[in-house]
């Protein structure tokens, strides 16, 4: 395959697959073998190099998923691993995996390793790489075998984070896709605590197209993003991308006061003509609104400040505590 892309020689690239896994000892006996059968048939068509590998992250799994990955690099050369100290939650992984593969690779593909992500999308995003594109992004074109719950929050949120954050993401996308070690070379430059990848990555820039893919079901085991995850990623998502919520506030509390001038002026000309305004009700319910109001403001705030004293300490986003292979410059084999 020839490479058009300025940091491509022409050869074939060399594809790192990232995949970062939690408590996974159900379904990795059955992904694994699915991702190398991938790799190899890539291989073997000429698309990739023969150097390509399956990088499997440990996130901290309490089960046996770190001994399973190290007895897939054992019996194969094109496994191999990382281990995180502890757990740190699946962006942190990711990125722990992308940061490690970039030394040694051309491209990255991010995937989670339950097999809900159609792997034959990977064919299509390398193809777009070799077209010129930096960065493919595999988009769901079906979420049939998500629940209700979950399929509705998602999409409400992605149309949230672009009304009312502001913020570019792309529609159903999560985090299965192409990086070239070009971007991934810029992206080493983001240096936030608070990471929101999907909303990250499109600021780097560069090139970008998208592939379409149908979104399965777990193979195995069961979802470690339960609502309340969810629910923190889908904030941490808003916050880290944008002070757009904070500028709403800033235009409510202007409309209010704004408002309420009207309201003293109105009440004062009521003064002077002798009509008393009567009822409490009205009253009580306008303080008891604004009174939320102000504290939902002040929480919001709140929370801009708490991220901005978390990202100032700078603390290390992941720790690598193993790997597979030696630490070195050089090619990692097994
Ligand atoms: N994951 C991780 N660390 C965590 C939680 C999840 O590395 O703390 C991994 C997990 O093993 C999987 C991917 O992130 O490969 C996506 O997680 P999951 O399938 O549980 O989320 P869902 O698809 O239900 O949103
Ligand atoms: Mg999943």
């Amino acid at each position: 395959m020839v490479i058009n892309n300025s940091n491509g020689a022409c050869s074939k690239p060399k594809l790192y697959i990232v995949i970062p896994c939690y408590n996974e000892e159900q379904v990795l006996p059955i992904t694994s073998d699915l991702f190398l059968k991938k790799l190899n048939e890539l291989i073997s068509q000429g698309k990739i190099s023969d150097e390509s590998r399956i990088l499997f992250v440990n996130d901290g799994s309490s089960d046996g998923t770190w001994k399973l990955i190290k007895g897939y690099s054992e019996a194969n050369v094109h496994f191999i691993g990382i281990s995180l100290s502890r757990n740190r939650g699946h962006q942190n992984a990711l990125l722990a995996g992308l940061l490690e593969a970039m030394e040694f690779c051309d491209i990255t593909i991010s995937i989670d390793c339950d097999g809900q992500d159609d792997i034959n999308a990977m064919d299509e995003m390398i193809e777009k790489y070799s077209q010129g594109y930096e960065v493919v992004y595999g988009v769901r074109s079906k979420r049939a075998d998500d629940s209700f719950l979950k399929k509705f929050s998602a999409e409400s949120y992605y149309k949230m984070l672009d009304t009312v954050g502001g913020v570019e993401v792309i529609y159903n996308h999560a985090d299965y896709r192409l990086i070239s070690k070009k971007v991934l070379r810029e992206f080493a430059n983001f240096h936030e605590v608070n990471l929101f990848l999907r909303g990250l990555i499109p600021l780097v820039g560069f090139p970008s197209t998208v592939v379409y893919y149908e979104r399965h079901g777990r193979m195995a085991g069961k979802s470690h993003y339960p609502l309340s995850k969810m629910l923190a990623l889908a904030f941490d998502g808003i916050t880290s991308l944008t002070i757009k919520p904070i500028r709403i506030i800033i235009g409510f509390g202007s409309l209010v006061t704004f408002i309420s001038f009207l309201g003293i002026v109105w009440a004062v000309i009521g003064f002077f003509n002798g009509s008393t305004v009567a009822g409490w009700a009205s009253l009580i319910c306008l303080i008891c609104f604004f009174g939320g109001a102000n504290m939902l403001a002040l929480g919001i705030i709140g929370e801009y400040v708490g991220k901005s004293y978390i990202e100032v300490k700078a603390r290390p986003r992941y720790i690598i505590s193993e790997r597979t292979y030696t630490e070195t410059v050089s090619e990692p084999d097994s």
